[in-house]
């Protein structure tokens, strides 16, 4: 642990703030794995993990990477000289908003203008600078935004470059990885993440088919360019990711918004778990898995539904 002393309060002592690294930094991590008991699994004997990423401090999975990134930018001594500089969909922009808070670090996001309004009041909550991107062009247009503007002012910018920067994938290595290993004694078959950046399944998934190589990793997509699966890419027709490596993953499905967001209420209102739409997207995935016969499916549940509130306005209230 990073952190002075015992946040859950069962010392004697009252903690004390780590000097090394700011107390939000220690929080990240050690998240939850909630068992699901479905349908599809009752019958074929199989199991279903959710991996409760919005359980982290800023909210979702990408407080990990985030972390690591800036770690590898202090050890550079780029960081916090210079600002940190990147492109996002809006969960790893939050996550270096909040960690740039507590560590007095400059943070400028490249987000698309269409990334959901919650995401948007956080990064202004966190004193983050914000750059708009055509939503036209999603996570591409802030990709590009992000490198002319590195290129524009190298004295003003450290670019962390999420999308090609090894220490996004190493942190679910050293992290996610070994905890969904421990949190089913070793037990997984299946590993199931949407890609966006790809760094939870290429970091997760590496780690988990060392341990094992019977593990299966099965990435899942928006089954079209334009969809509303914040975060997650159509790996076909955008800017593939440099630290994205398809010679890992065993099968790939792809998955239509509307599915996904049906599977996300359908969780909040059996179960009273409210998750975001890449989770949705995951969890409609997984019951192919689950009908195959005895699997151990986990599945990644990258953020929770309340960054996406606003877009619920027409559920039933019944
Ligand atoms: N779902 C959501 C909501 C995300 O924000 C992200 C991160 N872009 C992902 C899934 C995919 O995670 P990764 O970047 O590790 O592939």
């Amino acid at each position: 642990m990073c952190f002075g002393g015992d946040l859950v309060g069962t010392a004697t002592t009252a903690p004390t703030e780590d000097t090394t690294e700011p107390t939000v930094w220690g929080l990240i991590g050690n998240t939850p794995l909630i068992p699901i008991a479905t349908d599809a699994a009752r019958d074929t004997g199989g199991r279903l993990f959710l991996k409760a990423e919005w359980l982290n401090p800023g909210g979702s999975v990408k407080d990990r990477p985030a972390r690591e990134i800036m770690r590898v930018g202090l050890a550079e001594g780029a960081l916090p000289r210079k600002r940190l500089l990147d492109a996002s969909s809006g969960n790893t922009a939050v996550a270096y908003a909040m960690l740039g808070a507590a560590a007095r670090i400059g943070v400028t996001v490249c987000v698309p203008a269409n990334a959901s309004s919650e995401r948007f009041r956080l990064l202004a909550v966190f004193g983050a600078e914000v750059v708009e991107t055509d939503p036209m062009e999603g996570s591409d247009g802030a990709i590009r935004r992000a490198r002319e503007l590195a290129a524009a002012e190298p004295e003003r910018y450290w670019y962390a470059d999420q999308y090609g920067n090894r220490a996004n994938p190493v942190s679910h290595y050293r992290t996610t990885g070994p905890e969904i290993w421990r949190q089913t004694g070793g037990a997984i078959t299946h590993l199931v993440a949407g890609v966006g950046t790809s760094g939870t399944l290429m970091g997760a998934g590496r780690f988990l088919k060392e341990k094992s190589s019977d593990v299966q990793l099965i990435s899942v997509e928006p089954d079209a360019a334009f969809h509303g699966l914040e975060g997650l890419k159509h790996m076909a027709s955008a800017l593939v990711p440099g630290i994205y490596d398809p010679s890992l993953i065993d099968r790939q499905v792809f998955v239509d918004t509307e599915s996904s967001e049906s599977a996300v209420r359908t969780l909040a209102q059996e179960r009273g778990l409210f998750v975001g739409w890449s989770t949705g997207a995951a969890l409609v995935a997984s019951d192919q898995l689950l009908g195959e016969g005895d699997a151990t499916v986990v599945v990644v549940a990258p953020d929770g539904g309340g960054r996406y509130l606003s877009e619920t306005r027409r559920w039933a209230r019944g």
